[in-house]
């Protein structure tokens, strides 16, 4: 008989979480569409987009949420967070605000997802290297501190986009198969 070949379907739901103009937005739009927005206002931030990766041969695909800007006024709502299994949480390595801003962000996240939710720590703009405040050691220090994948990323040339978001999505497949 006729037996329809489907391949397995994987949807995970991701967020990008982290203070206003670090980059979140600009992250999303150089992985997805390889876009770069040089003066991005947050009116840019599209509500989610879903990219198709392919993990050891199988088809993933991948919903990244994105804030429309909300997060200035500290209002993300539990629905951003609902069923997300993945999160990036983002600082902006020439800002020591965002760095310090982390440890709200990871609680907003445990508070509104699965404890389980799996998690890297994002210092972009990388590039922007003589304004640097924070060193990449912190960085990997709070990370491994907190249990998270970490990594520094410049949306603006490129540098380590898609690792960051193949880290967290190829973990949750290990995961979940
Ligand atoms: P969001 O508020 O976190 O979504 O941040 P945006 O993506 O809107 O970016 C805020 C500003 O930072 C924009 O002017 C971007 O062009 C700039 N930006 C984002 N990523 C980078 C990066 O990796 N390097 C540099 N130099 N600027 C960036
Ligand atoms: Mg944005």
């Amino acid at each position: 008989f006729y037996s329809e070949e489907r391949t397995e379907d994987y949807l995970f739901k991701i967020v990008l979480i982290g203070d206003s103009a670090v980059g979140k937005s600009n992250l999303l739009a150089r992985f997805a569409r390889d876009e770069f927005y040089p003066n991005s206002k947050s009116t840019i931030g599209v509500e989610f987009q879903t990219q198709k990766m392919d993990i050891n041969g199988k088809e993933v695909k991948a919903q990244i949420w994105d804030t429309a800007g909300q997060e200035r006024f500290r209002a993300v709502t539990s629905a951003y967070y609902r069923g997300a299994v993945g999160a990036l949480v983002v600082y902006d390595i020439s800002r020591r605000q965002t760095f310090d801003s982390i440890s709200r962000w990871l609680n907003e996240l445990h508070t509104h997802s699965d404890m389980n939710v799996v998690t890297i720590l994002v210092g972009n703009k990388s590039d922007l290297k003589d304004a640097r405040e924070v060193s990449t050691a912190e960085g990997k220090v709070l990370a491994e501190a907190q249990g998270l994948f970490f990594i520094e990323t410049s949306a603006l040339d490129s540098s380590n986009v898609a690792t960051a978001f193949q880290t967290v999505v190829r973990e949750i497949y290990n995961i979940l198969s």
